[in-house]
């Protein structure tokens, strides 16, 4: 994954952003693996939605949360996705198709961390 730092992108709250699956950060960003994980896991959101749908569903989606429980920011579909499997270095291996299309319910969302937890449990 290509990596810009600079000091003008992302705003000052977030950590990194991705733009048609380049990653700008700030010169202190530390960059984990979990962190460039999460932005893979952008990227294939992006390529699976035509890069341009992905933006426009991403606004949208933010949007339409503003006016809903909880933060809009995390409860985007793509940010569900990309949060819940971004500790999973493996997971773009076996990722299904527009995984994130079934965590825009909340319920799904709730089953697949249920799902993880028993995982990690075991
Ligand atoms: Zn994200």
């Amino acid at each position: 994954m290509k990596i810009i730092r600079n000091n003008l992108l992302p705003g000052k709250n977030y950590a990194a952003i991705n733009l048609f699956g380049v990653l700008f950060c700030h010169h202190d960003t530390v960059i984990s693996p979990v962190l460039v994980n999460h932005e893979r896991i952008h990227t294939r959101q992006m390529i699976e939605m035509g890069f341009i749908f992905f933006y426009l569903w991403y606004l949208a989606e933010w949007f339409v949360r503003m006016f809903m429980k909880g933060s809009a920011y995390y409860n985007i579909s793509f940010e569900r996705e990309a949060y819940l499997h971004d500790d999973e270095l493996d997971y773009l291996k076996h990722r299904r198709l527009y995984a994130w299309w079934p965590l825009m319910k909340r319920k799904k969302l709730e089953r697949a961390k249920e799902m993880k937890r028993k995982k990690h449990n075991r």
